[in-house]
């Protein structure tokens, strides 16, 4: 595969968690190995320098002493030629240069024999004729530099004489050298072996998220009830239990999913199988009187219009559920108006119930809603309350609002609603009493419609009923509609 090819595929599979986690585990292993040897090399290097400065040294003070001894810088130079080869031999055991320095500061020995009787003036001789001696290592020209008094035998105190000696370090930096390719050979080793112990316990490690991510697999293939459960780590846990929980929530949405769908077709069948059975019993029947073919015609009529009655609020509630902000046509609206309005389409309705029909504003309201949306959700509240009250009733519709809100309350004093009943009373197809509901012309879908509507406003509903005295839904929406996107950030 050609780099960018390598490249499309990492980043297409990811890279594997355990790549990192080998690689964090090395590094903990081999950075302590190599500093520590680093350590251990310098100092092993310091070692060996300190050592030749000392052995050098003591070589060049047994040297003064003789040289001191016998007189060497005031006798005639020739006459020690003892001296003379040892120094010769010192400087070539060490590889180096000996220079004798007398206080006139002219070279009287040179075991390169190159500076005999020249002058050597250097800051370190300088120092040294006043007693101080000095050592000086060059590491780039690899070579260690000593400066050693030598004294007048008259006078021990007084310093006639300088040896300079230069001796080269190349022998001990290559001991370094190999010591160190040793070690570096051994750190590359380590390392190997620490990769592949690393690989092999990234691995193990990884172990529980490997079963995890088979589990997942299997219940993207379909098997919902796939046991998920991974307790090796703290974090498989919470993972297994979050999936879990979604899972959980997958299947109660795929379960109320299948009782919508055949409720939906339950309720669209029993108006069909009316309007079958009365067909059928008209078409069984013979020499049917016109009425009673006007009488059976009627209720068919009424059963299509129920069938319609469904397929519209059905067909809303699907709206309501694909609507996003977009599809919301915010406008700034008087909500007293609406509500005058609303009220005044359901006032022969209520006329007809005999309830009486009370609106009571105790502000002046304007918000921002859909008004199309918000007035269906209010007339199917008001139109409840009057559907389920009773003979000489009374609905009450109060609007109110603050700062940021604007609340309905409509408060009915007719059946309410029995307490098991009231958490359901908002879940489609739902109806405390069928008869009753079928009888007024409900489909158990107008609370439903209502909910949503108020949500898609960023509003709540909440229900409080007594039975056998009445029921009252709070509605509370903001003034402001605020999208949902910018409510989030
Ligand atoms: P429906 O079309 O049957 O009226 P809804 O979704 O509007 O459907 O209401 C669901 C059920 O809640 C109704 O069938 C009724 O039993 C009950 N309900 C709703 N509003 C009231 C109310 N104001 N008083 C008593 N019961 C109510």
């Amino acid at each position: 595969m050609t780099d960018k090819k390598w490249l499309l595929w990492l980043q297409a599979r990811g890279i594997s968690m355990k790549v990192p986690m080998a690689l964090i585990m090395i590094a903990l292993a081999v950075i302590p190995l190599v500093t520590q040897s680093g350590i251990m090399l310098g100092s092993f290097n310091q070692g060996q320098l300190d050592a030749r400065s000392i052995e050098i040294q003591n070589q060049c003070v047994v040297l003064s002493n003789k040289m001191t001894r016998s007189g060497y810088m005031t006798a005639e130079k020739k006459n020690n030629v003892i001296l003379d080869n040892q120094m010769q031999t010192i400087s070539e055991v060490y590889n180096g240069r000996i220079v004798i320095v007398n206080s006139n500061f002219k070279v009287i020995t040179d075991t390169f024999n190159l500076a005999t009787g020249k002058f050597y003036i250097s800051e370190e001789v300088i120092k040294c004729f006043g007693g101080e001696n000095s050592s000086h290592y060059n590491k780039d020209m690899e070579y260690l530099a000593q400066t050693i008094p030598v004294y007048d035998p008259a006078n021990e105190k007084r310093v006639n004489g300088v040896i300079v000696i230069t001796a080269s370090t190349e022998n001990l930096l290559s001991l370094t050298d190999k010591v160190m390719g040793k070690s570096q050979f051994f750190i590359v080793c380590i390392t190997l072996v620490l990769a592949i112990l690393a690989f092999l316990a990234a691995q193990i490690l990884m172990g529980p998220f490997k079963r995890l991510q088979r589990t997942f697999d299997r219940v993207a293939h379909g098997d919902l009830d796939a046991d998920i459960t991974e307790d090796a780590y703290s974090e498989t846990r919470q993972l297994s239990l979050s999936v879990q929980k979604s899972l959980s929530k997958l299947k109660a949405v795929d379960q109320s999913r299948q009782e919508f769908v055949s409720n939906v077709s339950h309720e669209l069948k029993t108006p069909i199988t009316s309007i079958r059975v009365l067909a059928d019993s008209l078409m069984g029947m013979e020499d049917v009187p016109v009425e009673l073919y006007r009488e059976f015609m009627t209720d068919i009529s009424d059963e299509i219009d129920r069938e319609n009655q469904i397929i519209d609020d059905l067909l809303t509630l699907v709206k309501m559920d694909k609507s996003a902000d977009s599809q919301m046509n915010m406008e700034q609206v008087n909500i007293n108006g609406e509500m005058e309005l609303i009220l005044k389409r359901l006032r022969p309705i209520a006329k007809r119930g005999n309830v009486e029909l009370i609106l009571e504003s105790i502000r002046d309201v304007t918000a921002d809603v859909d008004k199309v949306k918000i007035s269906l959700a209010i007339t199917n509240l008001v139109e409840n309350a009057i559907k389920y009250n009773v003979d000489g009733g009374t609905v009450r519709v109060t609007l109110d609002a603050d700062h940021k809100y604007f609340y309905i309350k409509v408060a009915d004093t007719g059946i309410g609603i029995p307490e098991d009943c009231v958490d359901r009373i908002f879940e489609r197809f739902f109806r405390v009493d069928k008869a009753r509901s079928r009888e007024v012309g409900g489909t158990g879908l107008g609370l439903s419609i209502t909910k949503n509507v108020i949500q898609m406003h960023h509003g709540v509903v909440e229900v409080e009923s007594m039975p056998g005295e009445g029921t009252t839904f709070n509605v509370r929406i903001p003034l402001n509609y605020v999208p949902r996107q910018e409510a989030k950030s």
